[in-house]
C-alpha cells in the first residue's frame, strides 16, 4: 500500500478511538475497526446537508430605489436565462463584441481598448488604479464622498504615493482648485467620481481632462453612479479611464462593470516596469480575452460570466433603442420632478446647487428628530420600497433614492413620495 494510504487509514483509525469507546468492549478488533470503518466512510459528509436547502428559494418582488441595485426587467432577466455556452466559443466572442461596441456609445468613446471587468464597481476600480498605477507613482484623488476614500485605500496598497484634496460631503472642486494640487504634487494620474452616489453630487467634468493632460497626468473618473443617466463624453472630456457598474443606470443584474481606456492610459500601462499587482485585472489578459489587443488569438484568461454578458448585452440594447441623449433627458426631468415634490413636502436635499445634483440618486436630508432608519424600514415594511441611508461621510445625515434606468419614471418618484410622506406621518419624531 502506498505510504499514503497506509497513513490515511492510520489516521482514521486514531481519530476513531474515541467514538471506539462508545462500542461494547467485548466487540473484537476486528470488528471494531470494520464498524469503525463504516461509520467514517458514513460520515465522511461530516457536516450533515442543509435542511434550509431542501425548500425552494423565495425572492421578494421589490422597488429597488435605493442606490443600487435597480430593478431588472423582465427583458434583462430572461436575457441571462439564455443557454450557458463556453466563455471561449465563437458566439461568446460576438456578444462580447456587442457589447464592447454599446460600452463604446454609453462611454461616447472610440477607444479600442474598451471592455468589461468580470465583478462589480470595486473591480473595475481596481482595474483603472492597478493598472495605471506602479509603486512609487504619485495618484492625486479628489474626494468628495466615500469613493475618493476608497480609490485612496486602493492606490495606497500598491505603494503609490497618495495626495487627497478634500471637499465637504456634498460639495464639488473648482477645476482652478484640481490645477493647484496638478501643480502642486504633479501626479501620475488624478481620480475622481462623477457620480457621488455617496453624497448625491454630480462632479463637472468639463476641461479636467485637458488640465491633466497639460500637466502630464491621467484623468480616470468613476462613472459607476452616473453614466447613462447623465452627459459623460469619454473622447471630448479627454477621460483616460472610464469604468460603471452594470446594476445602476443599465438595469442589468450586479457583477459585470465596463471599463474604458485611452490611448494614452495604454502608453502607460503597457509600458510598465512591473506587472499590475493583480493578475486577474492585468489590462493585457483582460484586452486579449476582450479581443481589444489586435491579435487573432485569444488566451484563455478566466471563465467569462457568460449569463451576465448577456443581461449586459440586453440591457446596452435598451439603451440603444432609447437613445443615450433621450435616457440623459429622462434622468434629468425625473429627477427635478422628484426634487420638486420633495421640497413641497418640506424636505430638504443635501445638495442645494441644482445644477450640482445627481439626476440619479437623490441625498435628501434626514428631517430634524426622526430616525433615517426608522423611515428606510418603514417603507420597506409599508409600500415594499427599497430607499437607503447616507454612506462613509454622509452616514446618518441623509435618506438616499436611486431612480435610476427603468425606475426613472414619473410613476416611480410618485411611489417614492407618497411612501416618504406616509413615513413621515407615522415614524415617531425623536424626543432629543
Ligand atoms: N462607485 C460608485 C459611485 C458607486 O455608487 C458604487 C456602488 N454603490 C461603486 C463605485 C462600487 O460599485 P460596486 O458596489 O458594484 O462594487
Amino acid at each position: 500500500m502506498p505510504l499514503k494510504k497506509v497513513r490515511s487509514h492510520s489516521l482514521i483509525f486514531n481519530l476513531s478511538q474515541g467514538l471506539a469507546d462508545k462500542h461494547s468492549r467485548t466487540t473484537s478488533l476486528v470488528g471494531v475497526r470494520t464498524a469503525l470503518h463504516t461509520d467514517l466512510a458514513m460520515s465522511s459528509s461530516a457536516v450533515p446537508p442543509p435542511e434550509r436547502l431542501r425548500t425552494p428559494m423565495t425572492v421578494p418582488r421589490r422597488h429597488m430605489f435605493g442606490p443600487g441595485p435597480s430593478n431588472v426587467p423582465p427583458r434583462i432577466l430572461q436575457a441571462g436565462a439564455n443557454p450557458v455556452i463556453g466563455h471561449m466559443h465563437p458566439e461568446t466572442f460576438e456578444i462580447m463584441a456587442d457589447i464592447r461596441s454599446g460600452v463604446q456609445y454609453m462611454f461616447q468613446t472610440l477607444n479600442p481598448v474598451t471592455l468589461v471587468v468580470s465583478g462589480s464597481g470595486h473591480a473595475a476600480m481596481e482595474c483603472g488604479i492597478f493598472n495605471a498605477v506602479e509603486a512609487g507613482d504619485g495618484v492625486l484623488v479628489a474626494v468628495n464622498g466615500i469613493w475618493g476614500e476608497r480609490a485612496a485605500d486602493m492606490a495606497r496598497r500598491i505603494d503609490a504615493v497618495v495626495h487627497t484634496i478634500i471637499a465637504p460631503p456634498g460639495g464639488v472642486f473648482t477645476n482652478a482648485e484640481i490645477e493647484q494640487a496638478l501643480i502642486k504634487h504633479r501626479p501620475a494620474l488624478l481620480f475622481l467620481t462623477h457620480g457621488e452616489s455617496s453624497t448625491g453630487v454630480l462632479h463637472p467634468l468639463d476641461g479636467i481632462g485637458q488640465l491633466c493632460h497639460k500637466y502630464d497626468c491621467l484623468l480616470l473618473v468613476d462613472s459607476v453612479a452616473s453614466v447613462g443617466g447623465a452627459p459623460v463624453r469619454m473622447d471630448q472630456q479627454e477621460i483616460d479611464i472610464l469604468y460603471t457598474g452594470s446594476q445602476k443606470v443599465l438595469n442589468a443584474p450586479p457583477g459585470t462593470a465596463p471599463i474604458s481606456f485611452s490611448e494614452r492610459a495604454c502608453r502607460k500601462i503597457f509600458k510598465r516596469r512591473t506587472k499590475p499587482v493583480s493578475f486577474f485585472l492585468d489590462l493585457r489578459w483582460l484586452s486579449n480575452y476582450w479581443g481589444c489587443d489586435g491579435k487573432a488569438a485569444r488566451v484563455y484568461h478566466h471563465t467569462g460570466p457568460v449569463s451576465a454578458f448577456y443581461s449586459l448585452r440586453e440591457s446596452l440594447a435598451i439603451l440603444v433603442e432609447e437613445g443615450l441623449e433621450h435616457s440623459w433627458k429622462k434622468h434629468r426631468e425625473v429627477a427635478e420632478y422628484f426634487h420638486t415634490g420633495l421640497e413641497r413636502m418640506g424636505l430638504k436635499l443635501f445638495v442645494e446647487d441644482k445644477a450640482l445634483r445627481l439626476p440619479t440618486v437623490t441625498t435628501i436630508v434626514v428631517p430634524d428628530g426622526y430616525d433615517w432608519k426608522e423611515i428606510t424600514a418603514y417603507v420597506m415594511k409599508r409600500h415594499n420600497l427599497e430607499i437607503s441611508g447616507g454612506l462613509g461621510p454622509s452616514a446618518g445625515m441623509v435618506l438616499r433614492v436611486g431612480l435610476m434606468g427603468c425606475n426613472s419614471s414619473i410613476s416611480s418618484a410618485d411611489m417614492v413620495l407618497e411612501a416618504l410622506k406616509d413615513a413621515l406621518a407615522h415614524c415617531h419624531k425623536s424626543k432629543v
